[in-house]
């Protein structure tokens, strides 16, 4: 997605080879235009495809996951990373290594909002190592719906998360790839996924 990359280029901050800082339109403050488009593109790829439900991961993840909800018309549920008075009820939960904050959270949705007719698509903002992709997949599988697909929207490709994923035959679309972080610069891919492995 062309203006994403341009964002990325624009105001991103490399922070080291393998961390990404983009507060500026994602993770801290939000830019609405982009995160609707960012929606509409999840939307139009996972078109025919008929999810019937978004799960996604607070709090990066609920921005794009709610625009791509909008246009797919369905509801967007989001696991929490911290237990809460309010989600005490039956829970579904794995547990996720955090890639930025180095460390093992709990993960956990109500049983309640994802059902086993559901067709599911996951959507996170960063993919890295894959292991919040793999917690979801998990809830998701315990309450015995269908993983129909994964929407991300920055992949760092030279991270092993999207070939993992691809390995257990989910479909992973990934709005912005990059290649690399180097010399504070970042490089986009367009290969084919396989050309990458
Ligand atoms: P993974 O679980 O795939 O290893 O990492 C993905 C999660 O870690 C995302 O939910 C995201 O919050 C965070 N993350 C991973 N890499 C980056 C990065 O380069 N920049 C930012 N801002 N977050 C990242």
């Amino acid at each position: 997605m062309k203006r994403l990359e341009e964002r990325i280029s624009q105001d991103g901050q490399v922070l080291s080879e393998h961390v990404l800082k983009v507060d500026r339109f994602l993770n801290h403050q939000i830019d609405p235009v982009l995160m609707q488009e960012i929606g509409k593109e999840f939307a139009a790829r996972f078109a025919n495809d008929g999810i019937t439900k978004i799960v996604t991961i607070e709090s990066s993840g609920i921005a794009p996951a709610v625009m791509a909800g909008l246009y797919l018309n369905v509801q967007v549920v989001f696991a929490r990373k911290r237990k809460s008075l309010t989600l005490s009820e039956d829970l579904l939960t794995a547990s996720v290594h955090s890639f930025t904050k180095n460390e093992t959270n709990e993960i956990s949705i109500s049983k309640k909002y994802v059902h086993k007719d559901d067709r599911v698509l996951i959507i996170d903002d960063f993919l890295a190592n894959g292991q919040a992709a793999l917690g979801l997949i998990d809830i998701v599988k315990q309450s015995g719906a269908h993983v129909t697909g994964i929407g991300i929207v920055i992949e760092k490709s030279f991270q092993d998360g999207a070939a993992k994923l691809r390995q257990l035959g989910i479909r992973v679309e990934s709005l912005a790839r990059i290649a690399a972080l180097t010399n504070g610069k970042v490089t986009f891919t367009h290969k084919q996924v396989e050309e990458l492995v």
